[in-house]
C-alpha cells in the first residue's frame, strides 16, 4: 500500500474519507489542520501566532508546517494518509525531497463543484476534541448538539464561518490548484467525484488503494 495525499479544497470531505479509510485499511491519518490546532491549544507563543494566522483563513509558513510533520510521522513503520499537506507547489518540494525520499504515494484530487462548498463549510460542526466530524444538513449528529461517539458538545470551527471559508477558498485556488497539474505531471494524480455520497466516494478512494 502505497502513502495518499489528499488535495481539495476546504469542506470537501477530506477529513471525513480520511477517517473512514482509516478504518478499512491500515492508515494513519496526519492533518496537518489538527498538528496546528494541537499546538495552539498548548497555549504556547507560538500557538498565539498560528492562531492569528488560521482565523484569517491564510497559510502558515512552509517552513513551521514542515517540521511539525516531520516531528509527528514515522514512514518507517507506517503508511499515512496526508490530509492538508502539502498545500503549495513549494512545500510539494518539501514533501517528496525531504520527508518521502523513496516512499511511494499517490495523490488523490476531491473533485467537487466549490460553489456547493460554503454552504457546506458553514454547516460544518465538529466534537470539541476535533475528532468527529457532523455536517448539519448531510451528516446530523442523532441528538441536536452532541457528538454520537464521544457524547461531548459539537462546536464550529472558528475559521468555518462565511467570511474566512471564502478567503480559504481563494488561497486554495490560488496556492494550491496548481497541485493538480503538478502532480499530473509526476503521473501521480488520481481523481474522485466528491460531490457524490460519503460512502461512494469511500468506494471509489478505496478502488485506487488495491
Ligand atoms: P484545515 O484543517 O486543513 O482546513 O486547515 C486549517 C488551517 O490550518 C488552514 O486554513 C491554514 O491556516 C492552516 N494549515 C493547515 N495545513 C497547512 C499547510 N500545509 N500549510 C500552511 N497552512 C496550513
Amino acid at each position: 500500500m502505497k502513502n495518499v495525499i489528499f488535495i481539495g479544497p476546504p469542506g470537501a470531505g477530506k477529513g471525513t474519507q480520511a477517517a473512514k479509510l482509516d478504518d478499512m485499511f491500515s492508515f494513519c491519518h496526519v492533518s496537518t489542520g489538527d498538528l496546528l490546532r494541537g499546538e495552539i491549544s498548548k497555549g504556547s507563543e507560538l500557538g498565539t501566532k498560528i492562531k492569528t494566522v488560521m482565523d484569517s483563513g491564510n497559510l502558515v509558513s512552509d517552513e513551521l508546517v514542515a517540521e511539525l510533520l516531520k516531528a509527528n510521522i514515522d514512514l518507517s513503520s507506517k503508511q499515512y494518509i496526508f490530509d492538508g499537506f502539502p498545500r503549495n507547489v513549494s512545500q510539494a518540494e518539501i514533501f517528496q525531497d525531504e520527508i518521502m525520499e523513496e516512499n511511494e504515494y499517490l495523490a488523490v484530487l476531491f473533485d467537487v463543484d466549490t460553489d456547493k462548498l460554503v454552504e457546506r463549510i458553514v454547516n460544518r460542526r465538529v466534537s470539541s476534541d476535533g475528532n468527529h466530524i457532523y455536517n448539519l444538513k448531510t451528516n446530523p449528529p442523532k441528538v441536536a448538539g452532541v457528538c454520537d461517539v464521544t457524547g461531548l458538545a459539537l462546536v464550529q470551527r472558528k475559521d468555518d464561518t462565511e467570511e474566512v471559508v471564502r478567503n480559504r477558498m481563494e488561497v486554495y485556488l490560488k496556492e494550491t490548484a496548481p497541485l493538480v497539474e503538478y502532480y499530473k505531471s509526476k503521473n501521480k494524480l488520481k481523481s474522485v467525484d466528491a460531490d457524490l455520497e460519503i460512502e461512494a466516494v469511500t468506494k471509489q478512494i478505496a478502488s485506487f488503494l488495491q
